[in-house]
């Protein structure tokens, strides 16, 4: 069987619920002009933002090659859900990723698969590319049972989603201990766990499983970007607190080369 060809890295962003509208433009501003001093045509940028960035952000990055996303969206396409941002929404203001699934919304909001299954679908159903977290509890790592909890989480989270190309989903490795806590697994680990999603994935998808992307996410910097992005089933990272800060950001970017 011919190899499949490499993967593009995707360095995505995650906002969380930091900086305000205001403060994300010149942000945006910078980080542009620093990124258009440096070519990067090795990996795509992507940052997942407050929805409330989205529109003011979109309008700077329009004929630039980042990307914007949002970091959840609603399971619903439309009606009386208060609060809730339905996925054409979201693209409308500019997204073209949604984060599904992750770890901070399973635990605070009480997301289960079934939930995040929907969520999917919304998504996918909009052209939204979903980037999906999955990941175990430190419990559960020292149970030795991380393999078992994040199939699990695949499997109900993916039940019944079709794609039509390896573009449509991204997968994000997060184990929960990892994320904000200046923790990282080690790249082996994140191997072993990327090569199983990896496996679970071509069994999914058999016609594109294989090249659909796969990051790691959990306290990435750039002291252990390369190491990790290094992995053949990391292929990108999914940042948090890094990703605030462009000079971080830009390092993590380079380290994916
Ligand atoms: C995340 O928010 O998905 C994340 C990985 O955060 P951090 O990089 O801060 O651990």
């Amino acid at each position: 069987m011919p190899s499949a060809p490499p993967i593009r890295p995707l360095i995505a962003g995650n906002w969380k619920m930091n900086k305000l509208p205001s403060e994300a433009v010149p942000w945006l501003r910078t980080l542009l002009d620093r990124l258009a001093a440096a070519p990067h045509d090795h990996c795509d940028v992507l940052l997942n933002v407050p929805a409330t960035h989205l529109v003011p952000m979109a309008a700077l990055a329009r004929g630039t090659d980042v990307r914007l996303g949002a970091q959840d969206v609603s399971a619903h396409a439309e009606g009386a859900y208060t609060g809730e941002l339905s996925a054409a929404m979201l693209r409308d203001a500019g997204a073209s990723f949604v984060i599904v699934g992750h770890s901070e919304r399973r635990a605070y909001h009480a997301e289960n698969d079934a939930l995040i299954n929907a969520k999917l679908g919304a998504a996918l159903a909009e052209g939204l590319v979903p980037i999906l977290c999955v990941g175990e509890r430190e419990d559960e790592r020292l149970a030795g049972c991380a393999r078992e909890v994040v199939l699990e989480q695949l499997a109900g989270d993916l039940e019944g989603i079709r794609l039509a190309g390896a573009d449509e989903l991204v997968i994000a490795y997060e184990p929960v201990w990892a994320i904000g806590t200046g923790r990282t697994a080690t790249a082996d680990d994140a191997q072993e766990m990327g090569s199983a999603i990896r496996a679970d994935l071509v069994a999914r998808y058999p016609e594109s499983g294989a090249s659909m992307r796969i990051l790691y996410g959990g306290s990435m910097k750039p002291g252990n970007a390369a190491e990790l992005l290094a992995k053949p089933d990391v292929n990108g990272g999914l940042i948090g607190g890094a990703s605030l800060d462009a000079d971080q950001l830009l390092s993590i970017v380079e380290a994916a080369r």
